[in-house]
C-alpha cells in the first residue's frame, strides 16, 4: 500500500485554503509550510499568457533519501505507505532536512525536532479526510492508495489521462503525488529543481 496524493491543477484556483487549513490542523510555526501553494507563470507572450497554481508538499517518495540517511530509524514508512518522522526517537540531527530534494522537511524550532507532512495521519487512520482535502473548496485534492486500481488517487488518474499527468523530478526518489494538468488549462513548466519552501539554518 502507498498513500499519496493527486492534485487536479485544472481544478486549483489557488485559494490557499489548503495551506492554512494544514497549519491550523498541524499547528505549523510562522514561515513554515508543510503545503504550500506557488503560482507558476504568467509565462509567454499577450494575449498568449499562461499560468496555474502548484500545491506543493511531502512527494511520499518510494525511495525516500530522508529515510535512507536517518541514523536512527526515525524517519520510516508506516503501514499506509505514509513518509513520517517518529518524534520520540529523533535526535534533530539535521541529517534528513536537506536531502530531501524538495527541501519538503523543515526542522522545528520549539521541540528541536525535523517535520514535515504526515498526509495528516492522525486523521486518516480514522478514515477522515487530510485536513487540506477536506478545506479545498475546488475539490482539486485527492488522497488514496496509488497501488489500489479503485482507489480515487487511481480513478483520477485514469480519467486524466497519462499525457496530462506529471510528478516532480525524479533523482532516484521515486515521487507518488501526481499532478493533472490538460494543455487547455496551461503548459506544464518543467525545472530541474524545485525547492518548495524556503530553506532554515
Ligand atoms: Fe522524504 Fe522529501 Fe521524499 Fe518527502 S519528498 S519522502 S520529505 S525525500
Ligand atoms: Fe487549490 Fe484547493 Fe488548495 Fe484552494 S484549497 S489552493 S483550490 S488545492
Amino acid at each position: 500500500m502507498k498513500k499519496t496524493m493527486v492534485i487536479d491543477l485544472d481544478r486549483c484556483i489557488g485559494c490557499y485554503s489548503c495551506e492554512i487549513a494544514c497549519k491550523m490542523e498541524n499547528n505549523v510555526d510562522l514561515g513554515v509550510y508543510f503545503n504550500k501553494v506557488l503560482t507558476i507563470g504568467p509565462v509567454g507572450t499577450y494575449p498568449d499568457i499562461e499560468m496555474y497554481f502548484l500545491p506543493t508538499l511531502c512527494q511520499s517518495c518510494v525511495e525516500a533519501p530522508c529515510i535512507d540517511v536517518c541514523p536512527t530509524g526515525s524517519s520510516f514508512t508506516n503501514k499506509e505507505g505514509v513518509v513520517l518522522v517518529d518524534s520520540d526517537s529523533c535526535i534533530g540531527c539535521y541529517a534528513c532536512i536537506p536531502v530531501c530534494p524538495y527541501n519538503a522537511r523543515s526542522f522545528n524550532q520549539q521541540t528541536r525536532l525535523a517535520q514535515k507532512c504526515t498526509l495528516c495521519s492522525h486523521l486518516t487512520e480514522k478514515d477522515k479526510q487530510p485536513a487540506c482535502v477536506k478545506a479545498c473548496c475546488a475539490k482539486a485534492r485527492f488522497v488514496g492508495d496509488i497501488d489500489d486500481q479503485n482507489s480515487i488517487v487511481c480513478k483520477k488518474l485514469k480519467e486524466a489521462g497519462e499525457e496530462n499527468i506529471y510528478t516532480m523530478p525524479d533523482t532516484g526518489n521515486h515521487p507518488t503525488v501526481s499532478y493533472i494538468l490538460h494543455k487547455k488549462t496551461a503548459r506544464w513548466q518543467e525545472r530541474s529543481n524545485w525547492e518548495f519552501f524556503p530553506k532554515y539554518e
